[in-house]
């Protein structure tokens, strides 16, 4: 094999992640290589429901969440393109008292991040939502939060990281890693790349890569269901969710529908998902209990993905336990669309600068193990 390609940093995933920290790190002037084993968001970054929401999130993650709304606020600055970003507020939904006391629970987590939230009973969620059934008895509506595109992100992050100088490679798999003499070598599609520090961004994989490094994590295969339907005049204009979670819906001005709840399956070892024709149809019961208008409404398409899913629910972010130049940023529980563009930055910092100014605690790999060195020079394949 010919001499490895050299770099500062290397970089495993192009989700939005990556292609993230691929923009940030080359904007600094660093040397970075990206390896992709398929295309660029060509796993959960592209076929998520492009849910853009900070309401409702795990403290832990919540200032990841609020710095990356400013980076998506900025996005036609940085990338040129919005990304169809729309802060048209992200609406959540109780259908009973139990729910609803978990939505005012919120209130305070939401006030200790500065993050705007109202509570809404009945009687004034009706009066500003009229489209909504009886099934709703009270909301919180976070005015900052609603979608985007889910296509448009990751190729937009690395069209503007190639720009800034990054080198990304798609169709490269990363197959073996070595850290030896303080460098890792890394080997993707018969190439060798080497560079002080490595980024794992490699989605549910992630686990796999710190499994290379002897931090083995119990990371599962998330696969949630989704559909969207015919269009259907507009006047759902928030991002819905309810208390819970079973299910969640948004409309894009052209009348679509695009609903979520459940679970499809997958095998991240092809890797492939599929969505489960009973979880569709019992989401669109769902959604058409807190939307009359969507009963009899036609689905056209429904499709899943692959997130890595956490026993805490929370994603791993940080330095490696065991070995010094990897960071993690991993495992992102079925809501890292919002956290993508944070998350570059995070771990540009962390990789240039060794610390970040984003507060990372709850999130470390060690949450989960007594870290176990791997021997200078071992073999990871
Ligand atoms: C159906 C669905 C709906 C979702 N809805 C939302 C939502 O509304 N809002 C929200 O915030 N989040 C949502 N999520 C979660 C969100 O999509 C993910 O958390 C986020 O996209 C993860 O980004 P990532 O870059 O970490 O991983 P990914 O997008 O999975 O990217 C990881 C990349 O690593 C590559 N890779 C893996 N192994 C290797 C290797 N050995 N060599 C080279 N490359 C490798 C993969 O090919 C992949 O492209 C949803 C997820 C799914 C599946």
């Amino acid at each position: 094999m010919t001499a490895p390609v050299e770099a500062d940093v290397l970089i495993i995933g192009g989700g939005g992640a990556g292609c993230s920290a691929a923009l940030h790190l080359a904007r600094r002037g660093a040397r970075v290589v990206l390896l992709e084993r398929g295309l660029v968001g060509s796993q959960a970054s592209g076929a998520n429901y492009g849910g853009v929401r900070q309401q409702g999130r795990h403290p832990a993650e919540l200032p990841i969440a609020r710095r990356s709304h400013e980076i998506w606020r900025r996005l036609p600055e940085l990338l040129g393109t919005g990304c169809e970003f729309v802060q048209t507020g992200h609406l959540k939904l109780a259908r009973n008292e139990a729910e609803a006391a978990e939505l005012v629970a919120y209130l305070d987590v939401a006030a200790s991040h500065d993050l705007r939230l109202e509570f809404l009973d009945g009687a004034a969620l009706r009066r500003r939502f009229p489209w909504l059934g009886p099934a709703a008895i009270a909301g919180s509506f976070a005015p900052e939060d609603g979608s985007a595109n889910p296509r448009l992100l990751s190729p937009a992050l690395a069209r503007a990281a190639r720009q800034a100088g990054a080198t990304l490679l798609e169709q490269a798999a990363v197959t073996a890693c070595q850290h030896e003499g303080g460098r890792f070598v890394v080997e993707a599609g018969g190439r060798r790349f080497r560079a002080e520090r490595l980024l794992n961004t490699a989605g549910f994989w992630g686990g796999q890569v710190a499994a290379w490094f002897g931090e083995a994590v119990p990371v599962r295969p998330h696969t949630p269901n989704m559909m969207v339907t015919e269009p259907i005049p507009y006047v759902i204009e928030p991002n819905v969710g309810v208390a819970g979670g079973n299910v969640y819906l948004r409309q894009i001005p052209r009348g679509n529908v695009i609903i979520g709840g459940g679970h499809g399956m997958g095998d991240p070892a092809v890797p492939m998902s599929r969505p489960l024709a009973q979880v569709t149809l019992q989401a669109m019961r769902r959604a058409a209990a807190l939307v009359p208008a969507l009963e009899g409404v036609s689905v056209i398409r429904s499709w899943s993905g692959i997130d890595g899913m956490m026993p805490d629910k929370i994603p791993v972010v940080g330095p490696s336990g065991t070995t010094p130049g990897l960071f993690h940023a991993f495992g992102f529980s079925g809501h890292g669309f919002q956290l993508g563009p944070a998350i570059g930055a995070i771990l540009c910092e962390l990789a240039l600068d060794g610390r970040t100014e984003t507060p990372l605690e709850g999130l470390s790999i060690r949450r989960f193990l007594a870290p176990r060195p791997m021997p200078a020079g071992a073999a990871m394949t």
